[in-house]
């Protein structure tokens, strides 16, 4: 049994369960980066996340090239600079976007993270972009609770679908009050650095050693059982990057991992909720 793809907000359209994260991807070799995405494709790894500020560009004109033959399978999300936010900003700032990624329109569209220019005039940006086609779906990223009743009180209800912020086994901050909201005003969670962004783990640590047992158990691997972890909660979706095909083959069979309650209880105990931070975590 494989986790099917996930609802996206209140839309009536779906998202895959795993995505693809693609920050820093212009750092890798460009060929090995593309074998990475097209593997993730072919193994259902469909929501291609990324956003102007990768690379200054760069990693959206990488994903052009990469997904040209394949974007009627992939779906692709961007994200506009909250510097770029204003309503005109934003306009501007998604035809940019558009044309480095070669397509005629984003599957989802989110503001990177709360900014200066007042929601409203992004949120009408939004709607007009969706209006004309060149967007299907838009929602936010690093939005507290609060900061997420705000938007959706302004969007209006069902239009914001999704919150990006960090989630991973070390910091579970979104537990306390952000992922309540998400299910309590219908958005979907996308969970970004999901391995804590290359701090994962280290197999000797005290968690580490959990997490291998619960791997072995499975004969699954680490990195499995972290995303099969943040998998266990219907309403959540993760986006975990690797610019290396064996890697992201390895993260695709998370989608197979059924954790039993005994592995999750192991799991909360090695990895604990911790208390609510002040504000919300972020990188
Ligand atoms: P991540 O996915 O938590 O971790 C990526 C790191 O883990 C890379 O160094 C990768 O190496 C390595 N890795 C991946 N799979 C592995 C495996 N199976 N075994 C061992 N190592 C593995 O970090 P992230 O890139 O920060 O987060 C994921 C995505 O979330 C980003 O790429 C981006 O799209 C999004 N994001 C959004 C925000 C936001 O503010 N909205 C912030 C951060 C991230 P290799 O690539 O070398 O394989």
């Amino acid at each position: 049994m494989s986790v099917p793809p996930r609802p996206l907000g209140r839309s009536g359209a779906s998202i895959a369960a795993l995505g693809q994260g693609t920050w820093d991807l212009e750092k890798a070799d460009e060929a090995s980066a593309t074998r990475a995405l097209l593997t993730g494709l072919d193994l259902g790894l469909t929501h291609v996340d990324t956003a102007e500020m990768y690379g200054s560009g760069a990693v959206e004109e990488l994903l052009g090239r990469a997904l040209a033959s394949r974007r009627a399978e992939v779906f692709l999300a961007s994200k506009v600079l909250p510097s770029n936010a204003s309503r005109a900003g934003t306009l501007a700032a998604c035809e940019r976007s558009l044309r480095r990624l070669r397509t005629d329109h984003l599957d989802l569209y989110l503001l990177h993270w709360p900014g200066a220019h007042p929601l409203a005039e992004t949120l009408a940006a939004f709607d007009e972009l969706q209006r004309a086609g060149k967007i299907r779906h838009y929602g936010v990223s690093n939005f507290d609770a609060r900061e997420l009743a705000e938007a959706v009180r302004l969007a209006g209800p069902g239009k914001i679908v999704a919150n990006q912020v960090l989630y991973h086994l070390e910091e579970r901050a979104i537990e306390h009050a952000v992922l309540p909201a998400c299910q309590r005003l219908g958005v979907t969670l996308v969970a970004y650095s999901p391995f804590g962004s290359g701090r994962f783990p280290a197999p000797r640590s005290p968690g580490g050693q959990v997490l291998a047992q619960v791997a072995a158990r499975h004969a699954a691997t680490p990195h499995q059982v972290a995303l099969a972890f943040l998998l266990r909660d219907p309403t959540v979706v993760a986006i975990p990057k690797s610019a290396h095909e064996t890697r992201v083959r390895e993260n695709a069979a998370a989608l197979r991992l059924a954790l039993t309650p005994a592995d999750l209880a192991e799991l909360e105990r090695a990895f604990p909720l911790g208390r609510e931070p002040a504000e919300l975590p972020t990188i």
